[in-house]
């Protein structure tokens, strides 16, 4: 909880002795629509949560229950309570996009609730790798059940389908489909209008990045909609096929733009001075260096 909010509270305990019943019933009001998370529907029964960490997408139906992502613990009990407001259902499916932390510390909050766990191979190496270097094996649930290019099932009325085509913000970022409502959830492929995370120590390539969001431009269409694992300031975690593009050339834009500098003959630390990128000047944030930093990796390691 945010120290306004307690303080809300509080401020509201000590008066509410004082007030009428039609006072009081207003009062529960509004502490229910203050909740710390907000669940939004998209298209028939898929939709998504936000609150801290990645956008979580869900589908909840009678027949099935399907998330994707879990944010961190707290997040993903809140999830998980909203869910059993409209169903008894165990989760028929936990998919995690990749493996970081804002997208699969919440996991550990499913255990003994879930039929299936499911990542890529490679976000599961990533989430055992990180695990054990920070000593969190007891608090990371991991993946019971890996694919590795392609993976589909009936859900429900639903069809779920994930995809995996190579490295681009780690080596595992998985895109699922929800192909009935056509929604897609993107994972961190997409940082909205937001300088990206490009985790090179889990063998993120920016340049493939490239060719992923090509690939998700030409096998999904105008009626989709997408969710993103982050958005800037201002802008959305829920987009359309622009959006796709818009990051596709902000990323080859960076790479551009640091190659040319290194054939000007300019050092690193006069590269990581860059201020923004010229024809993708949309993405802001923190972090450009690292970004910078990322493509100067990627240009001089061949
Ligand atoms: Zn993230
Ligand atoms: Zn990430």
């Amino acid at each position: 909880m945010n120290p306004s909010r307690r303080n809300f509270i509080q401020k509201s305990m000590l008066t509410v002795s004082g007030l009428s019943l039609a006072q009081r019933s207003l009062l529960a009001n509004i502490f229910v629509d203050d909740l710390p998370y907000k669940m939004t529907t998209l298209r028939s029964n898929v939709g998504y949560f936000t609150e801290r960490g990645g956008t979580i997408g869900w589908m909840i139906s009678n027949n099935g229950i399907v998330v994707v992502d879990t944010q961190f613990p707290d997040q993903s009990k809140h999830l998980i309570e909203a869910i059993k407001k409209q169903s008894d259902r165990e989760i028929d499916l936990l998919i995690n996009t990749h493996h970081h932390g804002d997208h699969s510390g919440g996991n550990i909050a499913f255990k003994g609730m879930t039929k299936v766990l499911l990542a890529h191979e490679n976000s599961k190496k990533n989430q055992m790798r990180v695990a054990q270097a920070n000593g969190k094996e007891d608090t990371q649930l991991y993946p019971d059940t890996t694919f590795t290019s392609e993976w589909s099932q009936q859900i429900d009325e639903e069809m779920i389908t994930l995809r995996y085509f190579g490295p681009a913000h780690t080596d595992g970022d998985s895109i699922t489909h929800f192909e009935n409502a056509n929604v897609v959830h993107m994972g961190d492929l997409i940082f909205n209008r937001r300088f990206p995370y490009i985790d090179k120590s889990a063998g993120a390539s920016i340049e493939n990045w490239i060719q992923v969001l090509e690939r998700t431009q030409k096998i999904f269409d105008t009626d989709t909609i997408f969710i993103f694992g982050h958005a800037g300031d201002g802008f959305d975690v829920i987009g359309n096929l622009g959006d796709i593009k818009a990051k596709q050339n902000y990323l080859s834009k960076l790479l551009d733009t640091v190659s040319t500098e290194i054939q000007a003959g300019r050092s690193e630390e006069e590269i990581m001075k860059i201020q923004s990128i010229k024809g993708a000047d949309e993405w802001k944030g923190n972090g450009i260096e690292r970004n910078l930093s990322a493509a100067y990796q990627e240009l001089t390691s061949d």
